[in-house]
């Protein structure tokens, strides 16, 4: 749409301008830092950051109606800049012009509602949000496109030099920072470490094809994510990972379109994210806070975050209902097809324990939760889904299992609806689902097939020669085994 032919009290507003006065604010210490550092955490107490804005308090000088209007009609607008997460510039990057966003198709993914036999199956009715029809075909990308547009406001500052960006990851945040990274040329090198093994074919097929310099490290995740903070602490690199506040702030864009999505009324709403990192969680619970601190949303919605059993630190740490009493213990992961959160020393425990604490005291006691899931109820729950409809990867199946535990466990009360975020594509872990039609599950992961939800090809052979003959003897083995009726 034109912009003369938007309502004329939001026409100035529609093309934002920086406004804002971003720093860096160590959780621990308080402390805060100038954004043009690439700092990741606190010189002073290695304590994490949160980025914040100096001005947000500006933005509620307009009514929460204001900022819904503003959104919504932004939509309509076609400049690309605006056209994903950045469509809520203003609580995103309010200090990155324009020019230097970077939009590569993320976000505004799909909410898909369930149909009503799944809706009967589970027992609460859902919708998945498929954040795997991002480019990359991860959540990874929302982060990503912040953290990347931040590093090209940077490097058209002079002196900026070429920039080597750096990642660990289980797959999908390294398959997103060498396609952004890729998509801005020579001025910005990536670096991946990946634990070897531990990534799934199409997830190294990513980053080689975008280009990166791909290294595959022994051990698990965790082992990668200790060489690359070293590497940060020690050389000019940028880091990519979930330690980068800027992929948080770009995150947050998930509850913004959950919220644009239902009109802004969350009432009776829960949203389920599975936990690896817990970068995701965190962005979501801060982005709906955000949101109801500005008057954009009236009403928190609950969230269940779900752990696998064979890589639960988050989990444990809840089950002491005594905040004053817990301690977080981190665990050696085991194998789980939820690969992607296989993460035993989540990096932002800190945030999370923090902004559960801040979510609880707004939303009440029970507003959030974290639940654990077996193996197999993952692999169940993901093909269960995928029957339905759905292109749920195996995280995905992580979250409607979950979603089942919770409902079981009467976390979650009738009446409410819940979006389940599918945080990647179905084929990324397209292996998984071949182990359980195979039955070649290695026996560490527990999980045995359920027959009904197996599924194979079918070879057809013919000894006919004639190629009439051989059309007319697969057809007629076909409509046999279809039980075809004859015209
Ligand atoms: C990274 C990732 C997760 C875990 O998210 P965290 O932010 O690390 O908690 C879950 N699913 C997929 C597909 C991922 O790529
Ligand atoms: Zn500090």
């Amino acid at each position: 749409m034109k912009l003369a032919d938007f309502p004329e009290d939001l026409r100035p507003h529609l093309i934002p301008q920086p406004s804002g006065e971003m720093v860096y604010r160590c959780l621990n210490c308080q402390a805060e830092y100038d954004l043009r550092e690439l700092l990741y955490t606190c010189p002073r107490c290695r304590g994490l950051f949160l980025l914040v804005d100096r001005q947000e308090a500006c933005l509620r000088d307009k009514p929460g109606s204001f900022w819904q209007r503003l959104f919504d009609f932004r939509r309509m607008l076609n400049l690309p800049a605006l056209k994903g997460i950045f469509l809520y510039y203003e609580l995103i990057a309010p200090v990155i012009p324009l020019a230097d966003l970077i939009y590569l198709g993320e976000g505004h993914t799909p909410q898909v509602k369930a149909n009503d036999h799944l809706t009967a199956e589970v027992g609460v009715p859902f919708y998945f949000k498929n954040d795997g029809q991002n480019p990359s075909a991860s959540f990874k990308d929302r982060g990503m496109a912040a953290a990347l547009s931040y590093l090209n406001y940077l490097r058209r500052r002079p002196g900026a030099g070429r920039i080597l960006a750096i990642c660990a990851s289980t797959g999908d945040t390294s398959a997103a920072a060498a396609l952004y990274a890729a998509y801005l040329g020579k001025d910005i090198a990536s670096a991946v470490l990946l634990p070897h093994g531990k990534v799934t074919p199409q997830q190294l097929a990513q980053p080689l094809g975008s280009g990166a310099q791909v290294l595959e490290i022994p051990g698990v995740f965790d082992d990668c994510m200790k060489v690359v903070e070293f590497l940060a602490d020690h050389y000019q690199v940028a880091l990519l990972n979930s330690k980068n506040s800027w992929r948080l702030r770009g995150q947050e864009s998930y509850a913004f379109e959950i919220a644009q999505y239902f009109d802004y009324d969350l009432k009776n709403k829960a949203v389920v994210v599975p936990i690896g990192n817990a970068g995701n969680i965190t962005a979501i619970l801060q982005g709906f806070l955000r949101f109801y601190d500005l008057g954009i949303i009236s009403t928190l919605p609950r969230i269940i975050g779900v752990q696998s059993r064979h890589a639960n630190p988050v989990f444990r740490y809840y089950q002491e209902k005594n905040r004053r009493r817990r301690v977080f213990t981190p665990v050696a992961v085991q194998p789980s097809v939820a690969q992607a959160a296989m993460i035993g020393n989540p990096v932002s425990m800190p945030r999370l324990i923090r902004l559960v604490e801040e979510y609880t005291a707004q939303a009440g006691e029970g507003s959030v939760a974290v639940v654990e899931v077996t193996e197999q109820e993952i692999m169940d729950a993901m093909l269960l889904a995928n029957r339905h409809g759905h292109i749920a990867c195996t995280q995905g199946g992580e979250s409607l299992a979950g979603l089942r535990i919770a409902r079981q466990e009467k976390l979650i009360p009738p009446g409410e609806e819940a979006v389940l975020d599918a945080t990647a594509h179905h084929l990324k872990f397209i292996g998984f689902q071949q182990m359980y039609f195979d039955d070649s599950f290695p026996p560490e992961f527990e999980v045995t097939p359920r027959p009904e939800l197996q599924n194979r090809p079918q070879l057809l052979t013919t000894n006919q020669t004639e190629p009439q003959a051989r059309l007319a003897d697969l057809a007629d083995q076909i409509a046999a085994l279809l039980a075809l009726t004859p015209k």
